[in-house]
């Protein structure tokens, strides 16, 4: 309740009385200082009336911007009918077709609420199909914040080490962790454990890593675990929905056995899936492999998931959102330009981090994080050097945008 005393410190105080640091996720420590009051399309509001330009976007959920009308008014329709009704309702067949018709190479999916959720149903359905138990992950991939996926490198590829106090020792006991964009190292791993191996889960873009998959690397993986009898999995939480409608296999020209989705999924409203092959789903529908959740296919998240799927499946809204981002990406590197710095985003106009040229990998971070904390101060939000933009950025967002940054820049 509001106490009349409404100030971004007020607020962090009582809510540093309630939850550690005032914030209910650790992502969200950077910046717990400052609490926000709402969202609107590109713009979020603070408790004391500021206006921000948003890049964070909800960490990758609000595609079509904050509080998307016809998202919401879907979803307020749906909710009078029930929200979870702990059954199957035609709700959750209409959000099925819906986002199968976005993901062409999958033929089953279940629906499930948060990314991590979907990333262990994607284990559970490879470990039952292979018979096998090792996951094969990556050195500084996110998957989760859960023990299994939540791990950093030992002396070798089968030590993985829990990544933060409170997990089992043993969190990567199951796991095999390489270093990402080394086909050599997964040969290796491959050599000596592929009876053993259940599946290999990458992003296919690491977005918040700010990095490519190395040219021929995805094919190397579907060329390996193909051979192997292993799943490849795809993590599409972030790719998914925002490199253009659904899966983003297509654009990279590489098809995995299942996929994760979450984030843009559903717009903002917490649902994911996971998606793949029918053969992989088999045991699911006899309860030999247990998937389950009690808010799997409620109906705030279907009605999310079918008006997210009809605002963007005919491509108009992505098309758009390229020109938007590349106009903004150009707009970025001409006011460095006018400065001097050769700063040149990398990614794709809907996903791109800042790249200072000319600096080595970390120093370029190093700076592309300083200026994050710069853009904050002018009103505009990135996450670390991650710019993720969305369909509702419009001319005043890209002016605001482009003469905060030249400030910010102007102080680096
Ligand atoms: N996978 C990837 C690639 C992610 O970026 C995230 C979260 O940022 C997750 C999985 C976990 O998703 P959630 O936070 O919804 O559990």
């Amino acid at each position: 309740m509001a106490t009349g005393d409404e100030t971004n410190a007020s607020w962090h105080r009582r809510a540093r009385g309630l939850t550690p640091a005032g914030v209910h996720s650790n992502a969200r420590l950077v910046g717990a200082e400052r609490v926000f009051a709402c969202g609107e399309g590109p713009w979020l509001f603070d408790v004391e009336g500021n206006r921000y330009v948003d890049y964070m976007l909800g960490r990758g959920p609000a595609v079509l911007g904050h509080t998307p009308v016809a998202i919401n008014e879907a979803v307020a329709r749906a909710v009078t009918q029930g929200l979870t009704l702990g059954q199957a309702t035609p709700l959750e067949v209409e959000a099925a077709e819906a986002a199968l018709s976005v993901i062409p190479w999958a033929d089953r999916l279940r629906f499930t609420s948060s990314g991590t959720e979907a990333v262990q149903a994607a284990f559970r359905l490879a470990r039952a199909s292979t018979g096998r138990s090792l996951i094969v992950q990556f050195e500084g991939s996110y998957h989760g914040w859960i023990d299994g996926v939540s791990l950093v490198p030992g002396d070798d590829p089968r030590s993985a080490q829990p990544a933060t106090r409170g997990q089992a020792p043993d969190s990567g006991a199951q796991v095999v962790l390489v270093p990402w964009n080394d086909p050599t190292a997964i040969d290796d791993v491959f050599a000596r454990w592929s009876d053993q191996i259940a599946a290999v889960i990458t992003e296919p873009v690491n977005i918040f890593g700010g990095a490519h998959a190395a040219p021929g690397f995805l094919s190397h993986l579907r060329d390996v675990t193909t051979r192997h009898g292993a799943v490849l999995i795809f993590d599409e939480v972030v790719t998914g929905f925002r490199l253009q409608p659904g899966s983003a296999a297509s654009l990279l020209g590489v098809t995995p056995d299942l996929a994760t989705f979450a984030k843009g999924l559903g717009s903002g409203w917490p649902v994911s899936a996971v998606a793949g092959s029918a053969a992989l789903f088999d045991g699911v529908a006899t309860d030999r492999v247990r998937l389950s959740g009690t808010y799997n296919g409620n109906a705030a998240a279907m009605a999310a998931v079918i008006a997210t799927v009809a605002a963007t499946a005919d491509g108009e809204l992505h098309r758009a959102m390229n020109i938007w981002g590349d106009r903004l990406r150009e707009g970025l590197k001409a006011a460095a330009a006018s400065q001097g710095v050769a700063f040149n985003p990398e990614g794709y106009p809907t996903a791109f981090w800042s790249v200072f040229t000319g600096l080595k990998e970390p120093e370029s971070v190093e700076r592309a994080e300083q200026l994050n904390a710069l853009l904050w101060d002018e009103r505009v939000i990135t996450y670390h050097h991650t710019w993720l933009p969305s369909a509702a950025h419009d001319e005043e967002a890209l002016s605001f945008t482009i003469e905060a940054f030249a400030r910010a820049l102007a102080r680096l």
